[in-house]
């Protein structure tokens, strides 16, 4: 097969927030032949383990063809007719608020662009969220209350300019593999660049560390307020940076100075070399992820990062900033265009009256919200209370990855009417559903989507259609026209979607946000399908965006940066006989397997669902390698096999998040997590579970 990129698609991958290229062609026997593509800016050619196999996961086996009611066939004119005056009726009779779409970081900004669209300007709720919740949410509030506004300050090149990379609650190594793979060849390249990895748990990416901070699971605040203390101290402030373009200086150095750093339980010498470390090396970035994320304070974590590269000034500079890693192939892209349940589209602000009125204006929207929407915790609480009556859930599985995932599968049981779309009727979430939908998946999809340092790539179809299967985008903008908003939703291609997106994005920058991509509004159908990956802001064609705030002006009022004042919260107390859960991913399995499982060769890498247990500890609980264990929490348990290592410390254990009940009867993690969220940013704790381990 010939894989330049003159002969074979350029798509990208559908999995992590890298958002690398891909090469793709038809094998001829129903499968695709991948490469790496080498023009990518992300990967350079490089794929990961997921990435490479991305061929053998195409099979149209156990697709659902064809729209389903109530588990029976349907038309698609019977299943959109029906999906359509059940969410009219239920709005007319309870209001717009007994509404809500459910969405996903794997969605093409397209169709998260016309559900935004359908559900806060037409249907008049801001009830839309997304499983992004449960990814980055943290990160995005940690943004705009330090920047303004949800900016990614730096770029992934910037990985391999630093003098130091600090890698917290992140393991790159394989939930961002090609990252990883940049990172190990600048290491080996430059033999003076040091990496760091602050993590509760040794893992793949502790290994390339040179250190590796095993910090108490939730103490992140201490350590990062510990260092900005020590900035001052060692008189290593940036004092022209502060008084130039910081607010909240003092403040933020009051609370820190008055940290108790020995909750992190690092060890002092330790301590001591990562603060010195950090504060001697000039390019300095930190990488942060899901360990950062997922966390009943996790807004504070991110901004307490943030405080240190502001009060340094270490940002929107070459090799020097905070990066957030994004799970999720669009979660980057779902935040632009307004996906969370808090924001408008474009990075604008939904409890701003005058962003509203742009937005509205520019829809011709009769029905826009003046308040936030329900949070993805909230919102199937909401249901399970019966105040949401009708819910569509699109391209995701909350029966199993939110937490209480057994008190959510039971509330949309029994919500009074459901839809999902999706590639299978089988997940745990279709198989409750009244209406199913056959949506197009990676591989027949056409759209773009926007990776974690801001790169807006073109994600291709090089499939036909399986089925009767229908892109998102189009299956929303039919309702939307059987519901009687017929100009609004007219689109007959993405690229029509893209025009009218960037156009609002002109709008909004000159609100003064970020976000702009005004450049591509007048692309033809042509260049839009040959657009080239793209790091924006692009406010005209031919530009491409380059790290923000190098010229230290921010997205606030003031043009100045917040740091803000923040104390490390306690632990609640460990209940006598309990193990602290923290969970995540797998190498080689993606979310809930819908894909990644049809590949024999990523099974091979973990057959099923594991345990990982320090040595202490099972044998003071009796148990043995491999042995099954039960796992407990008040709402749920999972039956797991044991995985006995010291890369968990006593009383700790870990478990990954992708079993469902099609591949493990009971293999679903998140049905023992506690559903407690970070106050700002709405996100769950997934990393904090109290659950009891007993042999079974
Ligand atoms: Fe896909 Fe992420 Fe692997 Fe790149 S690193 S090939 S985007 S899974």
């Amino acid at each position: 097969f010939d894989l330049s990129p003159a002969n074979a698609t350029c798509t990208t991958c559908p999995y992590c927030g890298t958002g690398c290229g891909v090469l793709a062609a038809p094998d001829g026997a129903g499968g695709l032949t991948i490469k790496g593509d080498p023009t990518h800016p992300a990967n350079a050619g490089r794929l990961c383990s997921k990435g490479s196999a991305l061929g053998e996961t195409v099979a149209s086996d156990g697709r659902l063809l064809t729209p389903q009611i109530d588990n029976r066939p349907a038309s698609w004119d019977h299943a959109l007719d029906l999906v359509a005056s059940r969410f009219s009726e239920t709005i007319a009779k309870h209001g717009p608020d007994s509404v809500a779409f459910y969405v996903s970081g794997q969605l093409l900004t397209e169709d998260y662009y016309v559900a935004n669209k359908l559900i806060k300007g037409f249907l008049g709720t801001a009830n839309i969220d997304t499983n992004s919740r449960l990814c980055m949410a943290s990160t995005v509030a940690g943004h705009k209350r330090a920047f303004g506004t949800d900016t990614v300050p730096g770029t992934y090149e910037d990985l391999e300019q630093a003098d130091l990379v600090v890698l917290v609650g992140s393991n790159l190594a394989w939930c961002h593999p090609v990252l990883y793979q940049r990172l190990a060849a600048a290491k080996a390249t430059r033999p003076n660049m040091r990496v760091i990895a602050v993590d509760p748990r040794r893992t793949a990416t502790t290994d390339l560390a040179d250190m590796h901070l095993a910090i108490n699971a939730g103490t992140d605040v201490a350590l990062f307020n510990r260092l900005l203390s020590e900035i001052h101290e060692q008189g290593a402030v940036n004092a022209e940076f502060v008084t130039g373009h910081v607010t909240g200086f003092d403040a933020a150095l009051d609370a820190a100075s008055s940290t108790d750093v020995t909750v992190t339980g690092i060890p002092h010498a330790q301590l001591t070399e990562f603060l010195n470390l950090w504060i001697r090396s000039e390019r300095v970035v930190t990488v942060f992820s899901q360990g950062v994320n997922q966390s009943d304070h996790g807004t504070d974590k991110v901004n307490a990062i943030l405080n240190c590269h502001l009060a340094t000034g270490r940002i929107g500079q070459p090799g020097m900033g905070p990066l957030s890693v994004t799970g999720q192939p669009n979660a980057m892209g779902g935040r632009e265009v307004g996906g969370l349940a808090n924001m408008l589209a474009c990075h604008l602000d939904i409890e701003n009256p005058e962003h509203r009125a742009l937005v509205g204006g520019f829809w011709n929207a009769p029905n826009l919200p003046d308040h936030a929407g329900l949070k993805a915790v909230d919102m199937f609480r909401a249901v399970s209370e019966g105040r949401i009556k009708a819910l569509w859930v699109m391209c995701t599985n909350p029966a199993v990855s939110l937490p209480q995932a057994d008190f959510v599968r039971d509330a949309i049981a029994n919500c009074d009417f459901t839809v999902v779309s999706d590639l299978t009727a089988t997940t745990d979430t279709a198989c409750l559903a009244n209406v199913v939908l056959p949506a197009t998946g990676w591989g027949e999809k056409d759209g773009t989507v926007t990776n974690s340092d801001r790169v807006i790539s073109r994600q291709r179809a090089v499939l036909p259609k399986t089925g009767q299967s229908r892109h998102d985008w189009d299956i929303i903008s039919d309702v939307a026209r059987r519901m009687g908003w017929q100009d609004a939703f007219d689109y007959s291609t993405p690229a029509e979607i893209f025009r009218e997106y960037a156009a609002l994005s002109g709008l909004a920058a000159a609100q003064g946000k970020d976000f702009d991509i005004s450049g591509l509004s007048d692309l033809t159908n042509s260049e839009y399908d040959a657009l080239h990956p793209t790091r924006w802001p692009i406010p005209t064609r031919g530009t491409s965006g380059d790290r923000m705030f190098a010229d230290g002006r921010f997205f606030t009022p003031s043009t100045r940066a917040n740091m803000l004042a923040l104390t490390q919260s306690s632990a609640p107390p460990a209940v006598r006989g309990t193990y602290r859960l923290n969970t995540g991913r797998i190498r080689d399995q993606w979310h809930t397997m819908t894909r990644t499982a049809l590949s024999p060769r990523l099974n091979q890498h973990t057959g099923e669902p594991f345990l990982e247990i320090h040595p202490q500890d099972a044998l003071a609980i009796g148990l043995k390698a491999a042995d099954l264990t039960k796992v407990e929490s008040r709402h749920g348990y999972a039956i797991l096999r044991v995985l006995i290592t010291d890369r968990v410390r006593p009383g700790a254990v870990f478990a990954p998040i992708h079993w469902t009940s099609e591949y493990a009867s009971a293999g679903r993690i998140c049905t023992v997590i506690p559903s407690a969220t970070d106050p700002i940013s709405g996100q769950p704790d997934t990393k904090a579970a109290q659950v009891s381990i007993t042999p079974f």
